[in-house]
Order: C-alpha cells, then structure tokens, then sequence
C-alpha cells in the first residue's frame, strides 16, 4: 500500500481486496485448466512453434522460464518465453497461455502502435512509479508544493502505463483465441470455453491494475489539493 491517508483510502483499500480476489480466481481458474488436457494434447511450447511458424515468425525461438505464470514475449530480445508448468505439459491452460504470447509476437510483427509505446514507456514509467510515493510523502512533510505536484504527475505517469497495457493484453488474447478457434485447437465447447476462460482471468488481473492506478491518482490529487490551499 502506497497511502494509508488521503480521500480516497478506502476505495484504494476496496481493490486491494478486489484484486486479490481476482488473484485468486485467475490461480484457480489456472490450475484447474492446467489438469486438463487439451484435445490434441499439444504441450505449451508446440503451439507456439506451431502459431509462429504459420505467421512465418520462424526465427523466433520459444524458451522455458522458470516461475509460475512468468510467462511472457519479450519484445527485445525476440524470444517467446513459456513457465515450466506450460512449456512442457499439454493442458488448456499452457494452450491458451502459450496462444497469448504468441498474440504479443505477432502485435510486435505488425508494430502494434500500443505494444511499441509500451516498450519505450516501460523503463522510465517504472522508475516514475517507484518514485511517485516518496516524492509525494517527501513534499508532504517538507511541506513543498512543487515536489507533491511531481509525485502526482508521475502517478499519472503510471495511470497512462496501465491504461496502454489494457488494448495490449486484450489483442493478444483476442489473437490467441481467433488462431486456436480457427485450427481447432480449442476442440468442443468444452474445452474453448477453458481457453477463454483462462485468457479472461488473466485479463481481469490488468484491469484491476487500472483501477488501482486510477484510485492511486485520485486520493494523491486529493492529498496535493489539500496541501496546496
Ligand atoms: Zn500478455
């Protein structure tokens, strides 16, 4: 928690437990989609070879990370990297996850405008957000107007980061469930309803990462209005 204080405390505490629910059901959601096989029983890492190579992105290489969920495009480098419980196991869930990283490959394919912002903002905007907190409690106690008003300007630096990974992350599902449906990957009703299922949870995770940047922004504007009169 960034601010116990300030006028909106208490919608910031509110997502906290939302989001952490949200956690829960996307683990959930995961697991129980990790136990159940696909229908042609392809692991994680053979779909996304097999997504790659049809969109002609054959020289990019798919690696195992370690971790839980790490998965990940890594934009720079060029490689599609798969967490060890997707990379080798042939369940819905390393489907689905392995499709939607593939998605954010062939966003990159395409120069997506917002996968190109992200990666330029990626680096500052995560510095910007590590520093917004203590620029603001800085200003408060030293009681300097300007220092607060730079903390606010970098919380809604990382509003605009959050709001940037929404239309990111929702295309590369979108990709990924378009691909898997089209070769009938995702076999009976069943199993696309997995897939999608898996892909949603994960989306609801970013869309609370919104939130909280908003109600963020809200209560540090609240705390810098009231330091300023
Ligand atoms: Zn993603």
């Amino acid at each position: 928690m960034d601010f116990l204080f300030g006028p909106y405390s208490s919608l910031i505490l509110l997502i906290f437990v939302a989001s952490l629910l949200i956690q829960g059901y996307l683990s959930r959601t995961y697991g129980k989609w990790s136990r159940i096989a696909n229908p042609r029983q392809l692991t994680g890492a053979q779909v996304a070879r097999m997504m790659l190579d049809e969109n002609g992105l054959h020289h990019i290489p798919v690696q195992a990370v370690p971790g839980q969920l790490s998965d990940h495009y890594d934009p720079v480098r060029k490689t599609v990297n798969l967490s060890q419980g997707n990379y080798a196991v042939p369940s819905v869930s390393a489907m689905a996850v392995a499709a939607h990283e593939v998605g954010h490959a062939l966003q990159d394919k395409v120069r997506m405008p917002a996968l190109v912002l992200r990666g330029r903002l990626a680096v500052p905007l995560s510095l910007g957000m590590n520093l917004a907190p203590l620029l603001l409690l800085a200003g408060v106690f030293l009681k300097l107007t300007g220092l607060i008003w730079v903390g606010v300007l970098l919380f809604g630096a990382a509003l605009l980061f959050h709001l940037i990974t929404l239309p990111v992350e929702f295309d590369a599902s979108r990709r990924a469930l378009a691909y898997l449906d089209s070769r009938g990957l995702n076999g009976g009703p069943e199993t696309a309803n997995g897939a999608r299922t898996v892909l949603t949870a994960a989306a609801l995770t970013y869309v609370a990462g919104f939130a909280m940047a908003l109600a963020q922004l809200l209560n540090v504007l609240g705390i810098a209005r009231s330091q300023s009169d």
